[in-house]
């Protein structure tokens, strides 16, 4: 027992050029200050702080959670582990601003993050570990994180430049469904004018809270028609390329990232219309979440367009890069591009397929180079992509009359769309259905049979190895 006292960083820090910079000042200045005193030792991955309990300090702003001791009891007075405490607080508050959550059990303030998180990420560096794997997620064990966090999986905070965002309370796995609501009200694409009287109209039919929770989105474009502002600042379409958007209270909260964690998609199940999203990898206690709200492309092409649409300069981690890494990042984007124009080509397909499932094998490539999971080897993050490139490859060899590959592209079209829309999308139980029964797409044999197989032959992956399996799969 005792009383804690300390401050956390919400949200953690991130890769991008901005956090490893304030980072760095930050643990320079803390070196600075702390020069001539014999009781902050500077270690190889850490700062010790060896009074109180020993707080500590990364020396990769990522893994900073949160510094804290015990400020009771005999060896925290005499150290003068409050003081200390309070010094490092007030210089990364003038560095981190309003992500400084200080707390102090005195006043019963508690810290944002699970103890668990905690003591799991200060292992990691004090054992000289650079990564930053979670050990521990939601859904992993009963009690975590509904104990502690009464089972909600986000909070809706201030970011710092950013205005209200939606970060992660807890380790979230990839694939979980984190939000899903139906919309305030949905509208279709029209002048200003008239959409501002039509958002007034419904505006009137919605209750109070609902009318309040509009009225607080953010509106990036300001002037004589507030409500069709707050729409087009907000709106999400109702489905790809769906001339209707809705606006909803707290998805319309998550903010923009080029390389997003989180996938947004529209569900009709059950003529229930609403919106779901998922997280595309695994996502740590602290983490924005976030949605990309383009089409992507080249950071040019993609800047100019968020500009336009929603009126902001993107400034997430990956349009913060480095120009050399910003521009192999666009050289990649232009290669996925081009390939997926190159597989979308129906003269292609019918007469040079295997061409076509080449450009197929060579975007997943492409996209893992792109978009890496942070955690996990060789896979990309689930981004919408992946499931249709699946798709693409499937319709590619059932059309001409192989089966057997159709069946394995749509079991891993099916997996990828389960990660990024859930089971119960219309979509995945489209793309679920193929896999069971290839023969039923409508193109199936249609460009020849030259390739024809049942949906039983293919080599069992056990016996001839993953490598042989890839092989054969991709007709390599
Ligand atoms: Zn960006």
């Amino acid at each position: 027992m005792g009383i804690d006292e300390g401050f956390d960083m919400v949200p953690r820090l991130g890769l991008g050029a901005e956090d490893t910079h304030n980072w760095a000042l930050f643990i320079e200045l803390v070196k600075g200050l702390y020069a001539d005193d014999d009781l902050v030792e500077v270690k190889d991955h850490f700062i010790d702080f060896k009074v109180g309990e020993h707080p500590t300090l990364p020396l990769h702003g990522p893994q900073f959670l949160r510094f804290s001791s015990k400020i009771s009891g005999r060896i925290a007075c005499e150290t003068g582990v409050e003081r200390y405490i309070r010094t490092v607080r007030r210089l990364a508050a003038g560095i981190f601003g309003s992500r400084i959550h200080f707390w102090t059990e005195l006043a019963e303030q508690f810290g944002f993050y699970d103890w668990r998180d905690v003591h799991d990420t200060q292992k990691n560096f004090w054992e000289g570990n650079s990564g930053l794997a979670a050990t521990r997620f939601a859904n992993d064990d009963d009690d975590y994180p509904s104990k502690i966090l009464n089972d909600r999986l986000y909070e809706i905070l201030e970011i710092p430049g950013r205005g209200r965002g939606v970060v992660a309370r807890c380790n979230i796995k990839r694939g979980t469904r984190v939000l899903c609501e139906t919309p305030l009200l949905v509208v279709a694409n029209m002048n200003p004018e008239v959409l501002n009287g039509v958002v007034a109209s419904k505006l009137r039919s919605l209750s109070k809270e609902q009318q309040v929770q509009f009225l607080s989105l953010h509106n990036n474009f300001p002037g004589r028609h507030a409500f069709a502002g707050i729409v087009r600042t907000n709106a999400l379409p109702c489905g790809s390329g769906a001339q209707t958007g809705g606006v909803y209270p707290e998805i319309c909260l998550i903010n923009h990232s080029c390389r997003p964690n989180c996938h947004n998609s529209w569900n009709e199940t059950a003529d229930v219309g609403r919106e779901t999203i998922h997280t595309i990898r695994d996502i740590l206690a602290g983490e924005e979440l976030t949605i990309s709200y383009d089409k992507g492309g080249p950071s040019e092409i993609r800047q100019a367009g968020l500009k336009a649409a929603f009126g902001f300069d993107c400034t997430c981690d990956l349009c913060s890069l480095p120009a050399p890494e910003l521009q192999a990042s666009d050289a990649r984007l232009r290669l996925i591009q081009s390939l997926d124009e190159q597989i979308g080509d129906p003269m292609t397909m019918m007469n040079r397929p295997l061409s076509s499932l080449h450009a197929c094998r060579r975007l997943l490539d492409a996209l893992r180079e792109e978009f890496p999971d942070p955690y996990v080897d060789r896979v990309a993050i689930s981004i919408a992509l992946i499931p249709r490139l699946y798709y693409d490859a499937f319709q590619v060899v059932v059309a001409h009359g192989d089966q057997a590959r159709g069946r394995v592209f749509a079991e891993r079209a099916y997996s990828a769309r389960v990660e990024c829309e859930g089971e119960d999308s219309p979509a995945t139980q489209q793309v679920k259905r193929l896999m069971q029964e290839p023969a039923s797409h409508k193109s199936c044999g249609a460009y020849g049979t030259k390739w024809r197989s049942s949906k039983t032959a293919q080599p069992n992956k056990e016996t001839v190895g993953e490598e042989a399996f890839e092989k054969w799969l991709w007709r390599l």
